[in-house]
């Protein structure tokens, strides 16, 4: 049962399918399976669309825990993760955030991106995160501890504008840490097909042309084409859109606003997609 629920809103948002498709790059999932039995918090780095949400969606499914998932930014508040009063017609009554059910009901709350979130809202993090495994709650006057099966997983990207925000060493030493990248070149391949229904040729190129593109060291690309965009591309062409096109659309302008920088990515497709 995977649920995922965004904030503000009283009822999940999406409901993920029961076969979610995950391709394992290492002993992520071994890894993953050790955390949730020694209740350990997780802390998971790695570049845009390389396969982080993917992976917590599908080991949420695997061990049959709701999961929520929370993507974070700069006006993220602790109440919005751990709940408020609100006005109803009854009068005011509490409402639990993402963080807090997951608390109770013994989930998995994911917080995306959680260094764009302010150091005083993570700080609630801190009471859950260690081996006290609570919350708590000011507003209600409640000390909740976590149900058996609560997880409490991050992740962020580490690219050169995070290394200046960073995550307080005092949270980040509460977490046990997996570094995910961009899967090896047949698994991308595999996953490229599978998402896309693309067929081998396809998903062949676009992973040789990804390689390419990342080798790109001399342009100011803020991050790298991730398995996201190749997927996108496969979806392009298989829908009936040039090669060329596809990939234009999908893994040269999404990448960069700097014209020059443009051109210099699709001189790289234009040579390695036929
Ligand atoms: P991130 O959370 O790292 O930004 P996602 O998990 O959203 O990236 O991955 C982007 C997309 O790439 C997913 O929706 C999925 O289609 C695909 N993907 C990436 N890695 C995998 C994988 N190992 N197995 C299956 N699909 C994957």
């Amino acid at each position: 049962m995977t649920v995922e629920i965004a904030i503000n809103n009283e009822k999940p948002t999406q409901a993920l399918s029961d076969d979610l498709y995950y391709e394992p790059q290492g002993n992520e999932i071994q890894m993953f399976e050790h955390a949730y039995r020694h209740q350990l918090p997780v802390l998971i780095k790695g570049p845009t669309g390389c396969g982080k949400t993917r992976f917590i969606a599908a080991m949420a499914e695997r061990l049959g825990r709701p999961l929520y998932t929370v993507s974070c930014h700069d006006d993220l508040t602790a109440s919005d993760l751990v709940g408020r009063h609100l006005i109803g017609p009854d009068g005011t009554y509490w409402q639990d955030g993402p963080l807090t059910r997951a608390v109770r009901e013994g989930g998995i709350c994911y917080l995306d991106e959680v260094v764009e979130a302010r150091k005083d809202t993570t700080v609630v993090l801190h009471p859950l995160a260690d081996d006290r495994r609570i919350l708590p709650i000011e507003r209600t006057g409640e000390y909740l501890e976590a149900a058996p099966g609560f997880m409490l997983v991050v992740s962020y990207n580490p690219g050169y504008q995070n290394l200046i925000k960073g995550m307080k060493p005092s949270t980040r030493q509460r977490f046990m840490a997996m570094s995910f990248d961009y899967p090896k070149p047949e698994v991308e391949a595999k996953i490229v097909r599978r998402e896309s229904q693309c067929s081998d040729d396809v998903a062949q190129q676009l992973v040789t042309l990804a390689t390419a593109l990342r080798n790109l060291k001399d342009h100011d690309l803020e991050e790298a084409a991730s398995t996201r965009l190749l997927i996108y591309a496969a979806k392009l062409i298989t829908g009936g859109i040039g090669k060329r096109q596809a990939c234009y659309a999908a893994m040269a302008e999404p990448l960069s606003d700097d014209d020059a920088t443009v051109v210099a990515l699709k001189n790289v497709i234009d040579a390695c997609v036929k």
